[in-house]
C-alpha cells in the first residue's frame, strides 16, 4: 500500500462580507480531509483587497467556524501581513524573465484590443524592456503555445489552451499583489498539499499552475478539488441579495451547529450507503473528495430545517433546555430574564422539544407563560372568541370549573369534556375559545398541560378578561 502524504489543507476566506454557507461547506470539506488524514487545517485570511476587507468580517468568520466546531491547527495568517513575500516573488519573476513590467492604462488596452478575436491583454509591453518600478504593473509572460492542465479531484483533467490565457497581472502598479500571486506564494510557503475551494476559482487555476511552475522550483503541484456551486430552488446560484446565506443568520434562528454541519456535508457529497444522518466522526471517517459530485448542489432551507428538527429531538431534554436559554433571554432572547420561570420551562420542555424545528420557534410556544403583558393574538381572538356565539358560555363554564378546583391537566380535560357533553358540542369546538383566551394563539402546546403550568390564578384572570371583551362587544 502506498503511503498517502499527510494532508495540509487551507481554508482561505476573504473577509469582505458575512460568512456564507458555501464558505462553511468549503471549510468543512477541508476540515474533514485534514482530520481524516491526521493532517493540518490552516486558516488564512485573504485580506489583500484593502477597501473591501474588514476586521469585523474576520471576527465573524472565526466565530462562525468555532460555532460549527471547525477547528484550525495553524493561523489565522493574514495576507495583509505577508506583503513582503509577494513583493519578493514578483521580483523573482521579473528577474528570471518570467514577467515583465507594463505601463499600459486600462483605457489604452481597451482601445487597442476591442476588436480582437481573443479578449484580454495583447502583450504590448512584452518586449519593451520596462523597469519594474513603482507605477508599473507586472505581468506574467504566458507561453504562446501548448496547454496547461489542471488535474482536479472533482472535475478530472481540465485543459486550458495557453493561447487563450492573457499575460495576466501579478502585481498592480501600486504594489498590491493580485490574488493569484498571493495564493501561489502562500500555498508554496505553507506547504499546502490539497487546494479545496469553490468552483468559481477554477478559471484562474491555470494561471496559478503556470506561476507554480516557476515559483515552485520543481515542487509538485497541490491536488485541486473545486466544489460545485450552491443553488436555490430555482437553480440560481445562491446570492446574498436573494437568499438567506449568512451562517450567522442560521445561528440566530436557532439552528444547531451539528445539524448545520451534517447538512452542509451533504451539499455535493453523500456516503456510499446514502445515509443522511451522520455524526462528525462518521463524516471524518467516510468523507472522500473523490466522491464529491460535480453538479450544482441545491441548498434547501426546508431540508435543513427538517434535519435541525431531528437533531433537536435527539437532544437529552436537559441539554435542550440549556440550548434554549439564549433564545428565551439574553443574546437572541425574547423575554426579560426575570419573567422566565426556569422550572416551569423545564417541565414543559419535552412538549416543546417535540414541536419545533428551530430553537427560534421556542419562545413563541411559551410566550403564554413568559410574555408580559399577556396579549392574545388579535386575529385568533376575533375568530375563536368574539365570532363564536357559544364562546361566552364555554368560558364561563370553564372558569366555574377552575374555581371549583380543577387544577391539573386531567381535571381540566375532564371539565372541558363535560362542558362539551352538556352543551352538545364537539371537544374541539369548546377547546378553541379556551385556548385562545388563555394561551393567546390558535395552535401551540397541548392545552391542558399548558393550563396546569399557567396556574389557577392566571387562567381565571385570562378567562374573565376574555368574557369581559365579549360583553363589551355586546
Ligand atoms: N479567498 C478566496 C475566496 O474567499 C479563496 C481562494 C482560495 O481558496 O484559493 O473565495
Amino acid at each position: 500500500m502506498t503511503e498517502l502524504p499527510v494532508p495540509r489543507v487551507r481554508f482561505a476566506p476573504s473577509p469582505t462580507g458575512y460568512f456564507h454557507v458555501g464558505g462553511a461547506r468549503t471549510a468543512l470539506y477541508n476540515w474533514c480531509v485534514a482530520r481524516r488524514g491526521e493532517g493540518q487545517f490552516i486558516l488564512r485570511i485573504e485580506d489583500t483587497d484593502r477597501e473591501r476587507s474588514d476586521a469585523a468580517w474576520t471576527e465573524g468568520i472565526l466565530s462562525a467556524l468555532s460555532w460549527l466546531g471547525i477547528t484550525w491547527d495553524e493561523g489565522p495568517y493574514f495576507q495583509s501581513e505577508r506583503r513582503a513575500l509577494y513583493a519578493a516573488a514578483a521580483e523573482r519573476l521579473y528577474a528570471g524573465g518570467h514577467a515583465y513590467a507594463c505601463d499600459c492604462t486600462r483605457e489604452a488596452v481597451e482601445a487597442r484590443t476591442k476588436n480582437n478575436a481573443v479578449p484580454g491583454y495583447d502583450g504590448f509591453c512584452r518586449d519593451r524592456g520596462l523597469a519594474f518600478v513603482p507605477g508599473h504593473a507586472l505581468r506574467f509572460k504566458v507561453p504562446d503555445e501548448g496547454t496547461t492542465v489542471v488535474s482536479d479531484l472533482v472535475r478530472g483533467e481540465v485543459e486550458f489552451q495557453n493561447s487563450t490565457i492573457e499575460d495576466f497581472v501579478v502585481m498592480k502598479s501600486n504594489g498590491d499583489p493580485l490574488y493569484v500571486l498571493a495564493v501561489v506564494v502562500d500555498d508554496l510557503d505553507m506547504q499546502v498539499t490539497t487546494v479545496i475551494r469553490a468552483e468559481e476559482h477554477l478559471p484562474t487555476t491555470p494561471k496559478a499552475v503556470l506561476l507554480w511552475g516557476v515559483l515552485g522550483e520543481g515542487r509538485p503541484l497541490p491536488q485541486y478539488a473545486h466544489l460545485p456551486v450552491l443553488v436555490n430552488e430555482r437553480r440560481q446560484k445562491l446570492s446574498k441579495r436573494r437568499d438567506r446565506v449568512a451562517v450567522e443568520d442560521y445561528r440566530a434562528l436557532g439552528y444547531l451547529p451539528e445539524a448545520m454541519v451534517n447538512y452542509l456535508a451533504l451539499l455535493g457529497w453523500a456516503p456510499a450507503d446514502g445515509r443522511e444522518i451522520l455524526s462528525r466522526d462518521e463524516l471524518v471517517a467516510e468523507f472522500r473528495l473523490e466522491d464529491v459530485n460535480r453538479s450544482p448542489a441545491f441548498f434547501d432551507e426546508k431540508r435543513l430545517a427538517h434535519f435541525n428538527g431531528l437533531y433537536i429531538r435527539a437532544l437529552p431534554t436537559a441539554e435542550f433546555v440549556e440550548r434554549c436559554r439564549p433564545f428565551l433571554y439574553g443574546a437572541h432572547g425574547l423575554f426579560e430574564p426575570t419573567s422566565v420561570d426556569e422550572a416551569a420551562f423545564a417541565r414543559l420542555a419535552p412538549l416543546v422539544q417535540e414541536r419545533v424545528a428551530t430553537l427560534g420557534e421556542v419562545p413563541g410556544l411559551v410566550a403564554f407563560l413568559f410574555a408580559a403583558p399577556f396579549s392574545p393574538d388579535a386575529v385568533a381572538f376575533e375568530k375563536a372568541v368574539l365570532r363564536d356565539e357559544s364562546a361566552g358560555e364555554t368560558l364561563e363554564h370553564m372558569a366555574a370549573a377552575v374555581e371549583r378546583g380543577a387544577l391539573d391537566a386531567a381535571d381540566l380535560r375532564a371539565a372541558l369534556e363535560q362542558i362539551a357533553a352538556s352543551t352538545g358540542r364537539k371537544l374541539g369546538k369548546v377547546q378553541a375559545p379556551v385556548r385562545v383566551a388563555t394561551l393567546g394563539a390558535a395552535a401551540g402546546l397541548p392545552l391542558f398541560e399548558s393550563l396546569e403550568e399557567l396556574g389557577r390564578e392566571r387562567v381565571l384572570e385570562r378567562l374573565r378578561a376574555a368574557m369581559a371583551r365579549i360583553d363589551e362587544r355586546g
